[in-house]
């Protein structure tokens, strides 16, 4: 039998390599966050000291996921360190990742975003109720000055919220004194500013590396005369610097290897491509879903009261390129910004995975393809003091379910439920094995 303070399998073998309170990049595994008594956030600790404190009765579990412990005692004047957040948004994924003071990333997560499934059910919800207007069936009166009236769409909102939340919970996990955002993909302002001279536009510097990324995101991966893709792609001044062209990006082009030779020192006008000239004026225009929402997420991170350092995604890009780390996005996340230059991390750490699901839906009942009730109105949404999304532990002792289930539960009215684990899922345990680890908090996890 279990001790109550016993963690569970999500604590695996990990190396005891320890130095007092530090944290050593021995891991393949997220570090344990660490509350002292008073839920006060002391330095996270490796899996294996959090292990060995909990064997020996000094902490207890304090939360499943994010894998928390609470110590016995109070922890005054303890030194907790310089802790940094670091964000990669994105729209269906976002990075998370928190560094400590040797600037290694300690403990990461992917936030699996729900913004697509909210645009989905409101677009159903749209289409039944429109259906049920005209066609008399049951009783739905006709749409009047319903709309929202200011705020953001429900799909980039619960985007935001997902990025907002998590902060906001692993600022009381964790000692956390700075915030890293990648706020855009470039920094247009300052590539566009006239007295910015003489850039070097070689491969290989951070600048060079952003002028390129821009050229070649702004005249989509192909020859800006001849068209072709897939081919290697230079820099090319559209005014020859011998004729006294600018190495500003108003005078930069991408073009083929052949195409930059047949040039030669002719202007874009002169080898019959006058558009060019055009083109190259314009700035790129920062498209997608993310870009509307990335400035309020910036507005909404300051509000937590720390220092915020942004970064734009070709610097993310640039530093993960050269420190040769493979594209996951929560090391883009660990890339972000100035601290991601030297970022040290294992890519094979095993994060933690968060899938946002929501709080349970307002619909009362469900609907069958005409608009008819399909189900009896709900009820209630505990069932035995359980709800769906709780995290539980039930220890079966008899019938043809032996064995001890860990994870998600869907709960039934009849009070047999469904028991989501790492190996699958379980049918009809019993509410009465069941013990509550976890309450539903919007997200399912996986390690
Ligand atoms: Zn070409």
């Amino acid at each position: 039998m279990l001790s109550a303070h016993k963690p569970q399998a999500n604590i695996g073998e990990a190396h005891i390599t320890l130095e007092r309170g530090g944290f050593m990049l021995m891991s393949e595994q997220n570090g344990v966050f660490v509350l002292d008594t008073n839920k006060k956030p002391l330095k996270p600790c490796h899996p294996g000291m959090a292990r060995k404190l909990l064997d020996e009765g000094k902490a207890a579990v304090y939360k499943q996921h994010p894998f928390t412990i609470i110590l016995k005692r109070e922890v005054k004047d303890a030194d907790t360190g310089k802790h940094r957040i670091k964000i990669d948004p994105g729209s269906k994924y976002s990075g998370l990742v928190i560094t400590d003071e040797k600037n290694q990333a300690i403990w990461a997560c992917e936030i699996e975003h729900r913004g697509d499934r909210i645009k989905e059910g409101m677009r159903k919800r749209w289409a039944a109720r429109r259906n049920r207007r005209s066609r008399k069936t049951r009783y739905r009166p006709t749409r009047f000055d319903n709309r929202r009236p200011k705020g953001w769409q429900p799909s980039l909102e619960s985007r935001m919220s997902d990025i907002t939340t998590w902060v906001r919970r692993l600022i009381k996990l964790c000692p956390i004194t700075d915030i890293s955002y990648e706020l855009s993909q470039f920094d247009t302002h300052k590539m566009q500013k006239p007295e910015i001279r003489g850039i070097e536009y070689q491969h290989g510097t951070l600048h060079g590396y952003t002028v390129r990324q821009y050229l070649l995101e702004k005249f989509e991966y192909q020859c800006a005369y001849c068209g072709k893709e897939n081919v290697p792609l230079e820099v090319e001044h559209i005014v020859p610097k011998s004729r006294g062209g600018s190495d500003r990006v108003t005078n930069l082009t991408i073009s083929c290897v052949g195409c930059n030779e047949d040039k030669n020192t002719q202007t874009a006008e002169e080898f019959g491509y006058p558009e060019v000239h055009d083109q190259a004026k314009e700035t790129l225009k920062d498209a997608g879903v993310l870009n509307s929402i990335r400035w309020e997420i910036y507005d909404r991170l300051q509000s937590f009261g720390l220092p915020v350092e942004v970064g734009t995604g070709a610097r993310t890009k640039y530093n993960r390129s050269q420190l040769e780390y493979p594209k996951k996005h929560w090391i883009d996340a660990a890339c972000v910004g100035e601290s991601g230059k030297d970022i040290i991390l294992d890519s094979e750490m095993q994060i933690l995975h968060i899938k946002s699901t929501g709080h349970g839906r307002r619909q009362m009942c469900l609907m069958d393809k005409h608009g008819f009730p399909r189900t009896k109105p709900k009820q209630y949404k505990k069932v035995k003091g359980f709800q769906t999304g709780d995290i539980v532990r039930a220890v079966v002792t008899k019938g043809k379910k032996i064995g001890t289930y860990c994870g998600r539960v869907a709960v039934r009215k009849s009070g047999s439920f469904n028991i989501k684990t790492k190996e699958g899922t379980v049918q009809g345990i019993s509410h009465r094995y069941c013990k509550l680890l976890q309450r539903a908090d919007g997200y399912m996890y996986a390690v």
